[in-house]
């Protein structure tokens, strides 16, 4: 099986899972992009404009994130996006249960792409990678290693259009993610 078919295959397990659907309605979302992406984008859970179609980040929130790729010169044909989330959630976000049952197939996900970097979109985000809860205001822009993976910590875009500190700041991290990974530093 090659990566394109391994994805395919993640994506029907997840679009099959009554477990990803018992908290959350609309289409399922499995997430989108290159089987060769050297960046993995993970959020929290589709909104309303994801489930219609069945596409990460397609909202408003989406547009400022893909907008802020292109500026630092990612193209997003390089990607792969997705949520531990996988439906828009019933309660306002996501359930800790069901974030860390949305990871197990994110998990495979990550392992059959084997990106150069996987970008951390807030708090879920975080709880599903690096399985512990993370202040974003004092982590923020810093990279860390689990299990011989880089993760970059980030605002969830959302916040980052709520806020105008947090805009700043999301747009000061998406900075240094350029400089990460195009010119390897860290
Ligand atoms: N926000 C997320 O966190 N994930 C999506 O797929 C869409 C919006």
């Amino acid at each position: 099986m090659n990566k394109e078919q391994a994805l395919e295959k993640i994506a029907r397990e997840i679009i099959a899972c009554a477990l990803c659907k018992k908290d959350g309605t609309g289409k399922a979302v499995p997430g989108e992009g290159s089987p060769y992406a050297q960046i993995f984008f993970v959020g929290e859970a589709p909104g309303k404009e994801e489930v219609k179609i069945g596409r990460p980040f397609v909202g408003r929130s989406g547009k400022f994130l893909r907008e802020n790729m292109r500026l630092i010169g990612i193209d997003e044909d390089d990607i792969f996006i997705t949520s531990p989330g996988h439906y828009l959630p019933l309660c306002r976000a996501p359930s800790k249960e069901s974030t860390l049952h949305g990871r197990t197939h994110l998990l495979k996900q990550v392992e059959i792409i084997d990106p150069q970097i996987v970008v951390l979109l807030g708090n879920t985000a975080c709880i599903a990678m690096l399985d512990r809860k993370v202040e974003i205001v004092s982590e923020h822009g810093k990279t860390v290693e689990k299990n011989g993976r880089k993760f970059f910590i980030t605002f969830h875009p959302a916040y980052a259009m709520r806020f105008p500190e947090g805009k700043k700041l999301f747009l000061r991290d998406f900075q240094k993610l350029k400089k990460i990974i195009f010119s390897g530093l860290q």
